[in-house]
């Protein structure tokens, strides 16, 4: 029973590959083995900033998001290089394919980067801590790349888990060690904590995770609002959310509110145009495809609309989500009174790599186009591309959906 109890405990982990995309140039070109190698910039021109550095280049000071001209100067001799985004894809398939040998529940946060629950597959592969050892095992033999695993009760834990010990870490969190560790722990190294939180945290005089404990909950929940709560879970280790599979998630929308309500019908669908711009972005980045595209649309009044339409073939591409959705708002006259909020969503989920290409699916060069945006968004921010149409309304509030 005491074995069972440990698995019941432990049972989500985090892996994490080391310097990724650093590693995969050094794995493949020999020469630049054990150099200071930094990925990202150059393509991009001077607004460049780093991608991923090597551990040989952090130890100059070059983190990623740093602009590349201050890593030129922190680190001039370093191996500046592009990126090669198929080949990073690529073993980043092998790497995913690895973790769906073990468990269905496998939440991928990044190309890099995902969490596995491994409740119900002890009896098959044994406790939380030897499918740990036997993934980091398998990636490092399959692909020449070593990972950093963490392990704990829950997504929080097991996140600073494995990044206590990168690179090529393995650390196990137990729920009565999860005190010891965190008290300690300045607030800054809480997951979720960002600069401008930690900034407000320490003008207050609270610099630990120790001293953040001695906030009430509801004085947190004035100073932060929703946040607060959960400041004041992670400070002690507790986080509720369950993993994320593709399984678990039914659909993704994105809804705006305005300020003002509006009636420039151009502005709504600018409006629209960006909701679904972000709406296939976190679909893309879960590697997934929609076949039912909905709508909602708000009046002053409060009274709401809501439409949605069956696609013939799933989609995960911004003109069809936007040009359906744009059609079922025209189809409907949704236009008839201002309007307060607008959103747009995908559901009828499925798992992109498990369907066949149609003819009607996107071709090569806009599947390509469309990895590129997701690339550069994910390193430069949500704001850094725009199409020409979103020259828009910046007075709304947004609010993300997933159920
Ligand atoms: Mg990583």
């Amino acid at each position: 029973m005491g074995d069972l109890n440990k698995n019941i405990e432990l049972n989500i982990m985090h892996v994490d590959m080391d310097a990724f995309f650093a590693s995969v140039e050094q794995l493949d070109d020999p020469s630049i083995r054990g150099k200071p190698v930094i990925v990202g910039g150059t393509a991009l021109g001077k607004r460049g900033v780093v991608s991923t550095a090597s551990y040989e280049a952090r130890k100059y000071g070059v983190h990623s998001a740093m602009p590349i001209i201050k890593a030129k100067k922190l680190c001039p001799h370093g191996i500046y290089v592009p990126g090669r985004h198929h080949r990073y894809a690529e073993i980043s398939d092998n790497i995913f394919e690895i973790f769906y040998n073990y468990t269905p529940l496998v939440e991928k946060i990044s190309i890099d980067e995902a969490f596995l629950d491994l409740t119900g597959c002890h009896r098959l592969f044994g406790d939380t801590i030897s499918i740990g050892k036997k993934i980091k095992n398998e990636v490092k033999e399959r692909t020449g790349l070593t990972a950093s695993v963490g392990i704990a009760p829950n997504k929080f834990m097991a996140k600073m888990a494995s990044d206590m010990e990168k690179p090529d870490g393995f650390v196990v969190i137990k729920s009565d060690e999860i005190d010891k560790i965190l008290i300690p722990l300045p607030v800054g190294k809480l997951w979720g904590v960002g600069k401008k939180t930690e900034k407000i945290l320490r003008e207050k005089g609270i610099k630990t995770v120790g001293m953040l404990r001695k906030i009430p909950r509801s004085d947190l929940e004035k100073m932060f609002g929703k946040l607060g709560l959960r400041l004041y879970n992670l400070a002690r280790g507790i986080d509720n959310r369950n993993i994320e599979s593709f399984s678990s998630v039914k659909s993704i929308s994105h809804e705006a509110t305005f300020s003002s309500s509006l009636e420039d019908i151009d502005k709504i669908y600018a409006v629209l145009l960006e909701l679904s711009q972000k709406v296939v972005r976190r679909l893309r980045k879960k590697q997934m495809k929609g076949s039912t595209v909905f709508i909602k649309i708000r009046y002053d009044n409060f009274e709401t609309f809501n439409r949605s339409l069956t696609l013939k073939n799933p989609a995960d591409d911004v003109d069809t989500v936007y040009r359906v959705g744009k059609s079922l708002m025209e189809e409907n006259n949704l236009f008839k009174k201002p309007v307060r909020l607008v959103g747009i969503g995908l559901e009828s989920l499925t798992d992109k790599n498990q369907q066949q290409l149609s003819l009607f699916s996107s071709s090569d060069s806009e599947e390509r186009l469309s990895t590129t945006i997701d690339n550069i968004k994910d390193r430069f921010g949500e704001k850094s591309i725009r199409r020409a149409r979103n020259l828009y309304y910046e007075v709304y509030e947004q609010k993300n959906k997933q159920d």
